[in-house]
């Protein structure tokens, strides 16, 4: 779809650093990290509601999520993580393209979940320097 960020990155025309990209989806960090790793995991066809998936699509989105989710506690050794879908602009959702945040969560952190989407200015700066591809070792990075 014209204008639509997302749909830019999937097609290569706007660079975003990937995690993960299957044949219907692709993941990739975001831009305003809300802890190290935060991933958002799109479909590749947009489409901006959940309830606009088949029950193949779902599947395909929700096991690039599992991969993707993986790949955060293997390589940043999160111990666990926080899926967010901001469904419909009264949820939040900021753009209109469906998404799944993956927010990796670490032993000791005290924060609770009103405070997850708080933005890591840090993380920000690193997440913007590293390369616009399908990222190696993430714990080289990040
Ligand atoms: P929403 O509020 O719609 O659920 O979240 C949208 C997310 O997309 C935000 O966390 C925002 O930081 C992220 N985002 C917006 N534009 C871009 C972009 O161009 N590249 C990346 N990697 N993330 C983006
Ligand atoms: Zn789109």
């Amino acid at each position: 779809m014209e204008d639509c960020v997302f749909c830019k990155i999937v097609q290569g025309e706007i660079p975003a650093s990937l995690v993960h990209a299957s044949g219907s989806t692709i993941a990739f960090l975001d831009v305003n990290p809300r802890a190290r790793g935060h991933t958002l995991v799109v479909p590749r066809r947009h489409v901006a509601s959940l309830l606009q998936l088949s029950d193949t699509e779902i599947n395909n989105l929700f096991g690039a999520v599992r991969f993707t989710a993986k790949r955060l506690l293997d390589e940043l050794g999160a111990d666990g993580f926080n899926l967010v879908l901001n469904n419909g602009e009264v949820a939040g959702q900021v753009v209109p393209h469906l998404h799944v945040h993956i927010i990796p969560r670490y032993n000791g952190e005290t924060r609770g979940v009103e405070e997850l989407f708080k933005i890591d200015e840090e993380l920000k700066d690193k997440v913007a320097k590293m390369p616009k591809e399908l990222i190696g070792n993430l714990s080289d990075w990040i």
